[in-house]
């Protein structure tokens, strides 16, 4: 058995420890007789994994009561519609999006078709290495929400303070950022994301929601499973949820919680990051694109400059150990993907191969 240092933007690495528990558990999950794949969504055993998972999700995050925990089917993409189906006012509904990469991009496209999406910012201009000025951004009073992705993949930009919104609810998909920190929930209508970048399989996105956010009153052509209403009154039950993935994330959860809860994997996470940044602005070699206020502590584009040269590196990189190093189509160059799960001697490794790479192809 071997494993290798894995930088994938998602699907991507999880705790070895966790993966060792559920190895273990594959055959007979705690004297049940069968893998959690085979059992039931509405068997006492399963309700117990999506209950402790709802829970332990509560108490890192610090969940206020007054909201709900969705774990939804679907990915992120589903909620691209969902969320203007679910909350956009079904005639002249309006949504404020934020565009400052791929995702919130997409996003903000999807929104059109279901109301008055305006795209009141965009960094595209920039291509995508900055936040928005947000004193200068003009949004509407009465739009229905306002639209950010917290931690655009591609780029590797995240937001360092979020608008000030006032009464307008603040919608942010934080899928590649989920529980790399602490956020103050309470600022947000809905916090949603996928979790496949940093907290478990593919095949479930979780959707945090204010309870007065959830209505009937929605887009009539919402189908019923992306409803917030439905998977609300049904505890996210209203049909078969992704049963292993979410078992898979409870356990992300109480590894999360062992690793001193959102505070301490956030003092890791920068303490991670710094090494890889410090290293990549003390060399002419490698250029880091994002401006530095606006560097997200996941995911970490880098290029030489150099479209032979990057692919030279991926290449030597996949014999080092090193692998799924190799940047986003739309952008080229590399990314090193560095999410909760990845140790400090992942990151170390890879500067100590960059090095290396750097005194061979100076
Ligand atoms: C990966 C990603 C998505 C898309 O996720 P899917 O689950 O594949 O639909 C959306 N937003 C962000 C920020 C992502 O990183």
């Amino acid at each position: 058995m071997s494993r290798v240092w894995n930088f994938s933007a998602g699907p991507a690495v999880l705790p070895e420890e966790v993966l060792k528990e559920a190895a273990e558990e594959m055959l007979d999950y705690r004297g049940t007789g069968m893998s959690v794949m085979e059992m039931s969504h509405r068997s006492k055993a399963f309700e117990t994994i999506i209950n402790e998972a709802e829970a332990d999700l509560r108490d890192l995050m610090g969940i206020p009561d007054n909201y709900k925990v969705l774990f939804l089917q679907g990915g992120a993409w589903t909620q691209f519609s969902a969320i203007p189906m679910n909350l956009m006012k079904p005639e002249g509904g309006k949504a404020d999006y934020l565009v400052t990469g791929g995702w919130s991009k997409n996003a903000a496209k999807e929104a059109t078709k279901y109301g008055d999406a305006k795209v009141v910012a965009s960094t595209e201009d920039t291509n995508f290495t900055t936040l928005p000025d947000l004193d200068k951004v003009e949004f509407r009073p009465d739009a229905d929400y306002v639209y950010i992705c917290d931690n655009e993949t591609v780029y590797g930009v995240k937001y360092n303070k979020y608008p000030e919104t006032g009464d307008v609810p603040l919608v942010a998909d934080v899928s590649s950022c989920f529980l790399s920190e602490p956020i103050d929930v309470s600022k947000f209508g809905v916090i949603y994301g996928g979790v496949q970048k940093n907290i478990g399989p593919a095949g479930c996105a979780i959707v945090i929601i204010r309870e007065d956010l959830i209505t009937e009153d929605i887009n009539p052509y919402t189908p019923k499973i992306m409803s917030y209403a439905v998977q609300a009154e049904k505890d996210s039950m209203f049909n078969t949820p992704p049963c292993y993935t979410i078992y898979i994330c409870g356990k992300v959860f109480k590894w999360l919680k062992k690793q001193g809860g959102l505070q301490g994997i956030y003092e890791r996470n920068v303490a991670k990051a710094k090494i890889l940044y410090d290293y990549l602005d003390s060399t002419d070699f490698y250029q880091a694109p994002v401006a530095k206020e606006a560097r997200s502590l996941m995911n970490v584009p880098f290029v030489t400059g150099d479209k032979d040269l990057d692919a030279k590196f991926v290449a030597a990189a996949k014999e080092a150990g090193i692998e799924n190093i190799k940047g986003h189509r739309s952008v080229g160059g590399m990314r090193a993907s560095i999410y909760n799960a990845m140790p400090v001697e992942g990151v170390e490794a890879l500067v100590e191969f960059m090095k290396k790479f750097e005194a061979e192809n100076k």
